[in-house]
């Protein structure tokens, strides 16, 4: 606390990211990285690019990334917008667009735990719309005066994805209201609402290269939606910072897209250990939420959550809990490799058979 701080930066309680240890012997699954590496592909035009044209600015519209996008989802060019990651892409758009002051942005009770945070920063009010006793999000709920909506589809951290005809629903009932999907882990099982945009000016889907293309390390996320909503992102990011993505992330973001191969090799091989994982896990006695993501949400009726945490931590395995209410009893880990997965039920056994 400092007498120099501006009076908001005082009542700010930031985001805390999960753990990155400086220990590299630790089975790490508690951020939901990829445990596959990117792309050899991406590595190479990485490579290829760390030239001497770094002494010059990259291209602060991100052209060639948003063609690469726009033909990937087969939108146009003005419908998409990039950041850097899709932490600063949300940063935006609640600033740009979820920020009215006549009624209140929604977003789950339980849901990705930034949302507040960038509410509080922007001074944007807000309300929580409780989740089922089942833990999804239930389209109905929504139906009430608001000034936009905020949601992930597959919701984090419980991994319950939400059915397209679910979110067309509520874009209907909502029609004047911007609807923002924050699509972060769509890619491990869920359907898209970027089609969807075609018909709604007010949608707006955000995803990341962090989770499905490896490239956490990388920050690059990007939007799309209507030109006017796209229009509205440009202009606040060009009242912040002309050149949020670099000369690396935009060719390692182009190359990452060129190598479907890939991308849909190493999803597969998630997704196929996610189902495998949460059939060992309900096996040793775990409820385990239904994930289309890469992560598990699960809790186990006779053990402590904070307490297995801190016994898989002892055993160098880190996952995630959150000291929250609703979730409390429950670990959010993501999936590994076979051997990262085999090593966190080797762990849970020991666990088990000490107490
Ligand atoms: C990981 C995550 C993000 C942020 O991803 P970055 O692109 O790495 O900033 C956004 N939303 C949700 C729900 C996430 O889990």
């Amino acid at each position: 606390m400092s007498r120099f701080w501006n009076p908001l930066v005082k009542e700010l309680t930031p985001y805390v990211p999960g753990e990155q240890p400086k220990l590299s012997n630790l089975v790490k699954l508690n951020t939901n990285e990829n445990p596959y590496g990117p792309s050899p592909a991406v590595l190479a035009a990485i490579r290829a690019a760390t030239a001497d044209s770094l002494r010059l600015y990259p291209d602060p519209n991100a052209d060639a990334l948003k063609d690469k996008l726009a033909a990937y989802h087969g939108v146009q060019r003005n419908q998409v917008f990039v950041g850097n990651g899709s932490d600063e892409v949300l940063g935006l758009v609640f600033l740009a667009l979820l920020k009215h002051a006549d009624a209140p942005l929604l977003f789950p009770d339980i849901t990705y735990s930034f949302y507040p945070v960038y509410c509080k920063l922007f001074g944007i009010d807000y309300q929580t719309v409780p989740l089922s006793e089942a833990m999804a999000i239930v389209p109905e709920t929504y139906r009430r005066p608001c000034g936009g909506i905020i949601f992930p589809n597959p919701n984090a951290p419980t991994g319950i994805g939400m059915p397209l005809a679910a979110i067309e629903q509520l874009l209907r009932e909502q029609p004047d209201v911007p609807v923002v999907v924050d699509e972060a882990y769509i890619d491990f099982g869920g359907t898209s609402a970027i089609a969807l945009t075609q018909r709604y000016p007010n949608l707006l889907v955000v995803q990341t290269l962090s989770k499905s293309r490896s490239l956490a390390g990388l920050r690059v996320g990007f939007a799309i939606g209507h030109p006017e909503l796209i229009e509205g992102l440009e202009r606040v990011k060009n009242s912040f910072n002309s050149y949020p993505l670099d000369r690396l992330a935009m060719v390692g973001a182009i190359a990452a897209f060129e190598d479907d191969a890939y991308f849909q090799q190493t999803r597969q091989a998630i997704i196929a250990s996610r189902d495998t994982l949460t059939g060992e896990l309900a096996q040793r006695g775990f409820a385990v939420l239904p994930s289309q993501a890469n992560f598990i949400f699960a809790r186990h009726p006779q053990h402590d959550a904070r307490q297995l945490a801190a016994g898989l931590r002892e055993r160098a395995i880190i996952v995630r809990h959150f000291n929250l209410p609703r979730i409390g009893q429950y670990l959010r880990i993501s999936i590994g490799t076979e051997a990262e997965c085999a090593a966190l039920l080797a762990a849970l056994t020991a666990i088990f058979a000490n107490c």
